[in-house]
C-alpha cells in the first residue's frame, strides 16, 4: 500500500525539474498522477516513463481557458481530485532597477496568478471528492532579500501568504482541504542551470548529509510533497516548509 494510495494528483510543470520529480515520486507511492505543463510534450515524457499510473495534459497556469479545461477533464475522467501541486514556475534574474513592468507582470502571471487560478479552479474538484491538499510551490526567495529576484521573489512571497489565505478559508467554511506551501534552496534543476548561465550542464549531486553549498536533488523536495500529499499530514495546513539545507537559518 503506498503512502497516496488511490488519490488523483495534478501537478502543474510537470515536465521538468521538481515537477517531475513530484510525479514520479506520487506515483511510485500509488497515486495516479495527471502530468501538466505549458510544454506538453515535456509532460508527456514524464508520464511515458511513470506509464499507466499517469496521463498527460496541457496546462498554462497564466491561463484561466487552460485551467477550466485541465479541471474539467479531470472530473470528466476521474470525479475528483485529491492532490495539486502548484509547481510550474520561471526564473527571471534581474533586480528592481533592471526589471521592466513587462518582465515583473510575465514571472507574477504564471507563479503569483497562477497559482491564484489553480486553487480558485481546483478546490470545488476537491470538494466534490470530500478533500484534498493543496502544495504551493514558494522558494527561499520568499524568505531572504535575494536583490537578482526581483519578480521572482514578490511572485514567491505572494504563494506564501496566499497559501494560509487558502488554508483558513477552507477551515473556516469547512472543507477538508489543507494547503501548505514548500520553499527550497537551490535545487538541481534546469531551471537552476538557467540561472547560472550552464543551460544543460547538471552537477552531480551526491548522497548523504550534505555540505552548506551543496545543491539538493529534485527528490529532495519530492519527499516532503509526498508528506504534504498524504494523510500524514492531516494535523498540518497553512504551514511553511523550508527544505534548504539550513540555508535560511545560517548566521554567516
Ligand atoms: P524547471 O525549469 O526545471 O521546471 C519548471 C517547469 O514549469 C517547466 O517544465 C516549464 O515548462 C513549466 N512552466 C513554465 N511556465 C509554465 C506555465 N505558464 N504553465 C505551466 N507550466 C509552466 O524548474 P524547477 O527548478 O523544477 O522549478 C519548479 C518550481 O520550484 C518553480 O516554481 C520554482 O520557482 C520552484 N523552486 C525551484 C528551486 C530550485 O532551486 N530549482 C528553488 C526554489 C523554488
Amino acid at each position: 500500500m503506498g503512502r497516496v494510495s488511490g488519490k488523483i494528483a495534478l501537478v502543474t510543470g510537470g515536465g521538468s525539474g521538481l515537477g517531475a520529480a513530484d510525479c514520479e515520486l506520487l506515483a511510485q507511492e500509488g497515486a495516479t498522477v495527471v502530468v501538466t505543463d505549458v510544454r506538453i510534450e515535456t509532460a508527456e515524457a514524464v508520464a511515458q516513463r511513470i506509464g499507466s499510473g499517469a496521463i498527460a495534459i496541457a496546462l498554462d497556469v497564466a491561463s484561466e481557458q487552460s485551467w477550466i479545461a485541465v479541471i474539467a477533464e479531470i472530473d470528466r475522467r476521474f470525479g475528483r481530485l485529491d492532490i495539486l501541486v502548484n509547481n510550474a514556475g520561471v526564473v527571471l534574474v534581474a533586480d528592481v532597477e533592471q526589471t521592466t513592468l513587462e518582465q515583473f507582470r510575465w514571472v507574477n502571471a504564471i507563479m503569483s496568478e497562477g497559482v491564484f487560478l489553480g486553487c480558485q479552479h481546483a478546490i470545488p474538484l476537491m470538494n466534490k471528492g470530500g478533500g484534498g491538499s493543496i502544495i504551493n510551490m514558494s522558494s527561499t526567495g520568499a524568505l531572504l532579500g535575494y536583490p537578482i529576484y526581483l519578480a521572482y521573489s514578490a511572485a514567491k512571497g505572494a504563494v506564501r501568504s496566499m497559501t494560509k489565505s487558502v488554508a483558513v478559508m477552507c477551515q473556516v467554511k469547512g472543507y477538508k482541504i489543507r494547503c501548505n506551501s514548500v520553499h527550497p534552496g537551490a535545487i538541481e534543476t534546469p531551471m537552476v542551470q538557467e540561472a547560472e548561465g550552464r543551460i544543460g550542464i547538471e552537477e552531480q549531486v551526491a548522497e548523504g548529509v550534505l555540505p552548506p553549498d551543496a545543491k539538493g536533488h529534485p527528490r529532495d523536495v519530492a519527499n516532503m510533497v509526498l508528506y504534504l500529499a498524504s494523510d500524514e499530514s492531516r494535523f498540518v495546513t497553512g504551514a511553511e516548509f523550508v527544505v534548504d539545507n539550513g540555508l535560511t537559518i545560517r548566521p554567516f
